[in-house]
């Protein structure tokens, strides 16, 4: 099966001369469907840079970003636009809602921006806010909504309309530790369904939550926790003890 996302020696260099910065350097990574990474690292050590690459947010200087197994650099930029809106779903750091917008509407807004009819859009809208307990919010603006509930909001926007991919960047880092564990419960739940993930996080106990941890270090992707091998592999002659890695 074609992975949601794989990242072929990604790198990514800003500014140039003296004073350009190797954000990312060769970074490989795949994510399979249903599957859940977390991403940890220093500050400044790429991971949000990671994260607007695989998300065609910006493009990479070296190496290929497949989404689908579709190559985002042979796209044009109205299909790598479509792509985005289709498959992938955001969660940002600052959760980025729209102030003159309800939290159905900003749910509701890539949709809409998709040509989903609007009436159609809002019950989709609703499903999603409901599967997060906000129903009752629906109309509510950002600003009349607590900082747990405006996160939910920003993660219904992500997963509606069957987004098979979703990237998080510190979804977590504004909220008491109660709301950070409902944050990952909803997005296990969502690779349940069969979605990706990848989130980038600071909190061990968090990450812990996820298939599988990836650490960056300056630009590089340095260690990756293996996911533990199947109950199948110890049956085979030479199976996991040979220190032979899947990947
Ligand atoms: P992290 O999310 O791990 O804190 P970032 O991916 O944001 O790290 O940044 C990685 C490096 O790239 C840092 O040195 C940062 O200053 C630099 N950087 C990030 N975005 C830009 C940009 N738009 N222009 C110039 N440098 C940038
Ligand atoms: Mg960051």
């Amino acid at each position: 099966m074609t992975a949601p996302l794989e990242l072929r020696g990604v790198s990514k260099t800003y500014g140039e001369g003296p004073a350009a910065v190797q954000a990312l350097i060769g970074a490989d990574l795949t994510v399979a469907a249903g599957e859940m990474v977390a991403v940890m690292g220093p500050s400044g050590s790429g991971k949000s840079t990671l994260l607007t690459i695989a998300g065609s947010l910006e493009e990479p200087t070296g190496g290929e970003v497949l989404i689908e197994g579709t190559v985002l650099s042979g796209l044009s930029r109205d299909d790598r636009a479509r792509l985005r809106r289709r498959h992938i779903g955001y969660v940002f750091q600052d959760f980025n809602l729209l102030a003159g917008l309800t939290a159905v509407e900003n749910i509701t807004m890539p949709l809409e921006l998709d040509g989903v009819r609007s009436r159609q859009a809002r019950r989709q809208g609703l499903a999603a806010l409901e599967e997060l307990g906000l129903a009752d919010r629906a109309d509510s603006f950002p600003d009349e909504l607590s900082g747990g509930q405006r996160q939910r909001v920003a993660l219904a926007r992500a997963l509606v309309g069957e987004r098979r991919l979703l990237l998080a960047d510190e979804p977590t880092g504004a909220l008491d530790s109660h709301s950070g564990e409902g944050v990952m419960r909803l997005i296990r739940s969502a690779c349940h369904g069969g979605a990706a993930a990848v989130l980038v996080t600071h909190d061990p106990q968090l990450a812990s939550w996820a298939d599988r941890v990836v650490f960056v270090r300056d630009g590089e992707i340095v260690d990756s926790t293996t996911p533990l091998p199947g109950p199948e592999s110890l049956l085979t002659p030479g199976g996991p003890l040979t220190g032979e890695e899947s990947r």
